[in-house]
């Protein structure tokens, strides 16, 4: 959230960015004693298992720096991740980068790769720290819109975004946060084909991989002539519902994940040693049980959406993530977005997050009638929202 005038000392490029939202929203879940259904994440633990790792892995020594690309047992878990979901076959010790979580995947991507005045091209709504880091980075971001209630964009609209003539990088997140869309293998293609035509490197944020209900996911880096171009970030955070534990990996060409460690290893060095050992456990889990979480949530999109369309909300059901968004025109129409968000908690005690943050803070008019909701809680926590959310007619 842009609060930059109560930060005179916070470097210019920074100014529009001060206080995330999800910060914001989450600390006014607990102000206020609400049902927080903002910051994305679950409110019930990943696999025990996974937990005894990284704990028996502390009880046992693993406490001193891991190497700074990761450790190999984790960078051959991707590897083996990688070719066994999407076929794409990478070298562990030079295509593969452990990071801390895909938040510093992103921002060491962005600042390995972008000169000053760089151009990154990425669609709007978009994930708050792509313009953050763009701008960490002096690049400035291009942006392409999707449009409700597929998300769809105008392929001229990117096509004229990738042949300016600064444009670096395209960054593409896909499954999509906050709109929880799919890219399907056409709209990969336009963004590949626009990647070859100006020779644009790309990458992607996939970090809701396995988070999918509707249609599948299918990484850029598996369309033709994108491999050699594609920088592939992920994390365990979603996959094992253990967002805090922030272990992310960069994956693709030797070249490009060289680049991508220059910039890490000045960042964080490296990534906490017993967490990497858990996640690498974790990856080779039987397929099934992977995408077990996501059918656990699809019941809970059913929930959540199911209730807000009940209570008049015009719902924009997500084919993957654990967000849904909706339109609240139809039931705050004078409302913003953003007040609707930060008048709820004192209403009826729940939280939710303004997806006009998602938007470029230059077009004030972008997303106002758009809040996003996060479902990847208890179903009792769920109704109790729902029934909150009833109680309050504006
Ligand atoms: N990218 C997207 C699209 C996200 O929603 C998130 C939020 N978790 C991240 C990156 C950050 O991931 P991590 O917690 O692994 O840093
Ligand atoms: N990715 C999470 C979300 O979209 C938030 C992560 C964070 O707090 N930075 O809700």
């Amino acid at each position: 959230m842009d609060d930059g005038d109560a930060h005179p000392v916070l470097a210019e490029r920074l100014r529009p960015f001060t206080t995330t939202i999800f910060a914001t929203m989450s600390e006014l879940a607990t102000a206020t004693n609400s049902v927080n259904l903002g910051q994305g994440f679950p409110d019930t633990d990943g696999p025990a298992e996974l937990a005894e790792i990284a704990a028996e892995a502390i009880r046992h020594g693993d406490n001193q720096y891991p190497p700074s690309a990761g450790i190999p047992e984790l960078r051959r878990a991707v590897a083996t991740h990688q070719r066994a979901w999407y076929g794409l076959d990478l070298d562990p010790d030079t295509e593969v980068l452990v990071t801390v979580g895909a938040t510093e995947a992103i921002a060491a991507t962005l600042l390995a790769l972008c000169e000053p005045g760089d151009e990154v091209v990425m669609f709007e709504p978009s994930y708050d720290s792509y313009a953050a880091c763009a701008s960490m980075a002096g690049a400035v971001p291009r942006l392409v819109r999707l449009h409700p209630p597929d998300w769809t964009f105008d392929p001229n609209e990117l096509a004229a975004a990738a042949a300016r003539p600064r444009a670096r990088l395209l960054l593409l997140n896909t499954p999509h946060n906050p709109t929880g869309k799919v890219f399907t293998v056409d709209e990969l293609e336009q963004a590949a084909a626009n990647c070859r035509a100006h020779d644009l490197l790309a990458v992607t944020d996939e970090v809701y991989e396995h988070l999918v209900f509707d249609g599948a996911h299918v990484p850029l880096a598996t369309l033709p002539g994108m491999r050699g171009r594609t920088l592939t970030i992920s994390s365990g955070g979603k996959t094992f519902s253990f967002t805090g534990w922030k272990v992310g990996w960069v994956s693709g060409s030797a070249p490009l994940v060289a680049a991508v460690r220059a910039a890490k290893q000045f960042l964080t060095y490296t990534s906490p040693a017993p967490l990497q050992l858990a996640v690498a456990h974790g990856l080779g889990f039987p397929p099934k049980r992977i995408a077990g979480l996501a059918a656990e949530l699809a019941a809970k999109r059913e929930l959540l959406c199911g209730g807000l369309a009940r209570l008049g909300y015009t719902v924009y059901r997500p084919s993957a993530t654990y967000f849904a968004t909706t339109d609240i025109s139809a039931v705050a129409p004078v409302l913003s977005a953003l007040d609707f968000c930060l008048g709820l908690p004192g209403r009826c005690g729940v939280v939710a997050v303004p997806s006009s943050v998602f938007y470029d803070p230059a077009d004030p008019g972008a997303g106002r009638n758009l809040v996003r909701w996060a479902f990847c809680k208890r179903d009792a926590v769920l109704r109790d929202a729902i029934t909150r959310l009833a109680s309050w007619a504006p």
